[in-house]
């Protein structure tokens, strides 16, 4: 094996030049969730030049898409991810020009030694991961159903093997009651905005009865224009998050009581939605980070920080691949060390830079090999999917 991961970190070098030119095409031209139309089409015919079966649009979504290899040996089916939506203002604050340039040439370097290699390799293209997330519609569309496994790597100021991350449900409350004049006739009026109140009072008073883990946030985005009309409309908005999904589902139902109660207690109707897509926690796979951990020392990286399965931080549409399959969410560090943090324009530039280069095509080459393990090792993807089998089960 080992001649065939030098094999792989030398074709990632003869790439060198495309990724990188990849990387900083998508960075100069970033574009907002579901409008990547550009970055989806670069990578999407790069990938079919290379002789990839690409289907775009993939499920309904305009700058999805699935680039498919087969080695046409039978062999299990192995993804890689690859995001590319940007930030309002800030463009690639979070570096998903550098997610799609690392997928793009560990993809293309497994497909020029399909010779040595068997099964199936897997672009898919997510778009949206910062507000409307793909995965979670491929999660649900069953797109994980015939793959194996699933792996990215995300760009950080740190090189962390993996965390978990936490479940979300995105909450929209809206509250309907009945203008009046506030001062004149205030008997006839019902209040949507002391519904809303009432709403964050009910979920203050629940915050000392869940698990330390849970977060729950909102803001109120409609409470009437002016003081003397009582406001018939309000809408309140929370994220809700929790470390596990089963727990959060619970949770929920409980932030939906308090806004019925808010309702009820005012005499308003209410209506909740979900205002983005839901995530799930993430689960990473251990065996999986292990093969991940093994090529990146092999590739001289000795500084990493372990997988944290504590971690409380923010939450990712991957969640929703980590409980269909067995994945893995890395970070590479791009910073050289500094701890610059991602969503702001100083970690765009950092995708750019010298050190960030020779990240990405490290990384490249990690998910290149640890993809060449996965396609080769049968043994291996068996005991990764037990893992995954048992962990799922207790869930
Ligand atoms: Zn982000
Ligand atoms: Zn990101």
């Amino acid at each position: 094996m080992d001649e065939l991961y030098l094999a792989l970190d030398e074709q990632v070098e003869k790439l060198k030049e495309r990724l990188l030119q990849v990387n900083d095409q998508i960075y100069h031209h970033p574009e907002l969730g579901n409008q990547e139309f550009f970055a989806s089409q670069l990578l999407s015919t790069i990938l079919k030049d290379a002789g990839f079966k690409v289907e775009i649009p993939y499920q309904n979504l305009e700058t999805g898409f699935r680039a498919e290899f087969d080695t046409s040996r039978p062999g299990p089916k192995i993804a890689v991810m690859a995001e590319y939506d940007a930030l309002p203002d800030i463009g690639h604050g979070c570096g998903h020009n550098m997610i799609a340039a690392i997928a793009l040439g560990a993809a293309l370097a497994l497909a020029k030694l399909k010779d040595r290699l068997q099964g199936q390799i897997v672009v898919l293209g997510t778009p949206a991961e910062e507000t409307n997330g793909a995965k979670v519609v491929y999660a649900e569309q069953g797109v994980f159903d015939d793959i194996d496994a699933a792996m990215m790597v995300h760009p950080s100021f740190e090189n962390a093997l993996g965390s978990s991350s936490l479940a979300i449900d995105p909450l929209q409350f809206e509250f309907f009651g009945r203008t009046c004049h506030a001062s004149g006739n205030p008997e006839d009026g019902i209040n949507a905005l002391d519904a809303a109140i009432q709403t964050f009072n009910g979920i203050n008073a629940l915050r000392q009865h869940v698990t330390p883990d849970v977060r729950i946030h909102g803001v109120i985005t409609e409470g009437g224009k002016t003081p003397n009309v009582t406001p018939d409309y309000a809408v309140a908005r929370f994220y809700v998050r929790a470390k596990e999904r089963k727990y959060l589902d619970t949770v929920v139902a409980k932030v939906i009581a308090c806004a019925k109660a808010g309702a009820l207690s005012t005499g308003c109707s209410l209506e909740v939605s979900n205002f983005e897509y839901s995530n799930d926690n993430m689960m990473p796979n251990v065996l999986m980070t292990g093969i991940w951990e093994e090529h990146l020392r092999r590739l001289g990286l000795q500084d990493l920080k372990p997988l944290d399965l504590e971690h409380m931080d923010g939450s990712t549409d991957c969640g929703n691949v980590s409980l269909k399959i067995p994945t893995i969410h890395p970070s590479i560090g791009i910073t050289g060390g500094e701890k610059v943090s991602v969503h702001t324009r100083e970690f765009a530039h950092s995708t750019i830079s010298k050190t960030g280069q020779e990240a990405l095509l490290l990384a490249a080459k990690g998910v290149a090999s640890t993809m060449a393990d996965l396609l080769l090792g049968e043994d291996l993807l068996e005991k990764i999917k037990e893992e995954f089998e048992s962990k799922i089960s207790l869930k």
